[in-house]
């Protein structure tokens, strides 16, 4: 009985020390206090796929051309009226981590996407630090304020699952590592479906992603829990349409470069009539 006694005992003390360590933790107005690393995940590491042969998909006569290899003039600093001031050569357009995010001039609710980046061959850096980027599906405002899909290079690189390459930042793995080596052009293709909200700001359908990389399907029609956030839970916030947004990410690693994006508007498919 004794010992049942001071074991009951230690468990309780044990619990206390763990309650305690919890509640250092949760902010004195009883909201947990969030740390990144607590919506960080290792494993599962998706399969390293081999992609097919690399192609340069031109744009189809319905889209609209976001950069043709000539100018940012579609472009402007996120979240401002500024020009863009990402560099722009030999049909290329370079990520200027000084000249911050930048963002599509025109905006988009349901769209097919497509974009070409490349991670320069001599990249250095690991995990989160090594060709960081990232197309915001829909820049909810400046800085990194809306649907991140990651770009970073994890060709023979880890971090973590959820904030890997083809990943929907900190919410979906992607079902396969289709990366291409640094210095390789690589392609996304992009099927978004915006978020409804009702008149009173709450959810009415959320946001859908589809996304091919390098012709591999990484996200399928993946439910987004709201937006992309690198601390605490996602949430959504009521918008009508967004630009597009490429992050200039703040790592060390030398900046990665983009070329041939399109977008196309979607419109519900037209339904036929049933049939009597
Ligand atoms: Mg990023």
């Amino acid at each position: 009985m004794k010992s049942l006694y001071f074991k009951t005992l230690r468990f309780g003390v044990l619990s206390l020390l763990v309650a305690g360590s919890t509640s250092l933790l949760i902010a004195q107005n009883g909201v947990k206090k969030w740390t990144a690393e607590e919506t960080e995940f290792w494993k599962p590491e998706p399969p390293v796929v081999t992609p097919g042969n690399a192609a340069t998909d031109s744009a189809p006569s319905d889209a609209v051309v976001l950069f043709d290899g000539k100018d940012l003039d579609q472009w402007v600093v996120a979240g401002t009226q500024k020009p863009a001031e990402w560099t722009v050569q030999d049909g290329v357009m370079k990520v200027n981590k000084k000249g911050g995010n930048i963002e599509t001039k025109r905006r988009f609710k349901d769209y097919q996407l497509h974009l070409e980046f490349r991670i320069p061959a001599d990249i250095e850096g690991s995990s989160q630090g090594r060709g960081n980027s990232g197309v915001f599906l829909a820049s909810t405002g400046g800085g990194d304020a809306g649907y991140e899909l990651q770009v970073l290079d994890n060709y023979n690189n880890k971090t973590y699952v959820n904030g890997m390459v083809g990943s929907i930042y900190k919410q979906a793995i992607p079902l396969a590592n289709a990366a291409r080596k640094p210095g390789e052009w690589q392609s996304y293709d992009v099927i978004w479906t915006a978020p409804r909200f009702n008149d009173d700001g709450s959810l009415k359908s959320p946001a859908y992603a589809t996304v091919f990389f390098n012709g591999v399907l990484v996200e399928n029609h993946f439910q987004l829990r709201g937006e992309t956030v690198y601390i605490g839970k996602p949430r959504y916030r009521k918008y009508e349409d967004a630009p597009i947004k490429l992050q200039a990410h703040g790592d060390k690693s030398e900046p990665i470069s983009f070329r041939n994006i399109w977008a196309r508007d979607l419109k519900p498919a037209a339904v036929v009539p049933e049939a009597r």
